[in-house]
């Protein structure tokens, strides 16, 4: 039986919640037939919007948290409906209404970034500690460049690779940046994909407050995420600084002559389009071209690459949730890249990376290929 909601009509609360596209859906299916998960289990979201459409949704229901945003069916809807939306709306309901029980590991990350501002839980006072070693200085005003690091490569050591080989790249060159530290906390970007708009709208006007106060025009960012947020949610609630995503400044260096490659990568290496990057920003030139400007390497590109893109299955606040190994299609991604006889699997996303280091792990690959992001195989290169 689905739980109760309080007072309004269930259609009606979807829709002033953000879901209002709902009621343009006819039914096709494009969506289901479109939607990843279907490579490894069934799921239905052309008969969710059915059921939202007619006031049926059981909040109960498990299923409420598996989107993981990608943005495939939206790009393929005939009606433009705004599934991630939707979707959104939904978990809304259950995250600030309470009607159901959110999964419990989404539920922790979403309290751990509430109360410290980084959803592993780490104090916010050692948001910065990743930098400590590399001379980095704090972001004043007049600095031209804010790097904004990611929750991920800011406090997970498998990922903070990225981090450092950013810095590498950004010192290299010559580039006047800073960071903030322990001022700035997670974007938001999977908090509000997660229903919990509330939170949301707390971060964003935090982080807002603080690049406003140290004087912040310009940011660089290697997560698709940050980059999603700041550049096209951020400003809804009064941002006005200008955002980059690492791969972004990269070409653009290249392209003025003031980064220069003055080593090979002999390596076939294919490049995985983040759906945050691609789908959701259009950038899928910047990445290949970058990887192409580098001595020696071959690009490889993936039967179904840019708008076609497989998730990792990490978006949508999935990356903190439990997937069953039989569920995760970033495992049939890496399958993919392996058989495509490639050396180096590159993705542009902490997330990405944290999902596909996994899969590595766990399908037993080690050995068979790597997993880079661009900024370390820019770094290798330089
Ligand atoms: S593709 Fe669009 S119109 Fe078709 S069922 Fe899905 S949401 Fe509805
Ligand atoms: S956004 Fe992606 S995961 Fe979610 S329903 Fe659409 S295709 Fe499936």
């Amino acid at each position: 039986m689905s739980p109760a909601i309080p007072d309004k009509e269930t259609v009606d609360i979807i829709r002033e919640m953000g879901g209002d596209t709902l009621k343009i859906c006819y039914q096709c299916g494009t969506c289901t037939g479109t939607c990843p998960w279907n490579l490894v289990r069934t799921f239905l979201p052309r008969r969710m919007m059915h059921r939202a459409q007619l006031g049926l949704i059981d909040f109960g229901d498990k299923d409420i948290w598996t989107c993981a945003t990608c943005g495939a069916c939206k790009v393929r809807c005939p009606r433009g409906v705004e599934m991630i939306d939707v979707i959104r709306a939904i978990r809304k309901v259950v995250a600030e209404m309470g009607v159901a029980k959110v999964p419990d590991s989404l539920r922790v990350s979403v309290k751990n970034i509430s109360y410290v501002g980084n959803p592993q839980g780490e104090p916010e006072k050692e948001r910065g500690n990743w930098a400590q070693d590399l001379g980095v200085k704090a972001f004043t005003p007049g600095t031209e460049l804010l790097y904004f690091t990611c929750c991920i490569p800011a406090f997970d050591a498998k990922v903070r690779r990225i981090a450092r080989a950013t810095v590498g790249i950004l010192n290299k060159v010559g580039i006047d940046f800073g960071v903030l530290g322990a001022k700035e906390r997670c974007c938001g970007e999977s908090v509000r994909k997660s229903g919990n708009e509330t939170i949301f709208q707390g971060l964003a006007k935090s982080n807002i407050q603080a690049f406003a106060e140290s004087g912040v025009k310009k940011v660089v960012v290697n997560s698709p995420h940050c980059y999603h947020t700041f550049k096209n949610e951020y400003p809804e609630i009064g941002a006005e600084f200008e955002v980059l995503h690492l791969s972004q400044l990269l070409d653009q260096l290249i392209r003025d002559g003031k980064l220069k490659f003055s080593k090979e990568i002999k390596k076939k290496v294919i490049y995985h389009d983040p759906c945050y990057l691609g789908r959701h920003n259009q950038i899928y030139d910047e990445p290949r071209r970058v990887l192409q400007a580098i001595p020696g390497l071959e690009l490889l590109e993936f039967p179904d690459s840019r708008q076609s893109s497989i998730c990792c299955g990490g978006g949508g606040g999935r990356v903190w949730m439990e997937t069953p190994k039989e569920e995760r299609f970033c495992d049939l991604r890496l399958q993919q890249a392996i058989d495509a006889g490639a050396d180096v699997l590159a993705v542009a996303c902490p997330y990405c990376m944290l999902m596909f280091d996994d899969s590595l792990l766990t399908m037993g690959k080690e050995g068979t290929i790597e997993i880079k992001d661009i900024s370390e195989l820019v770094m290798e290169a330089l």
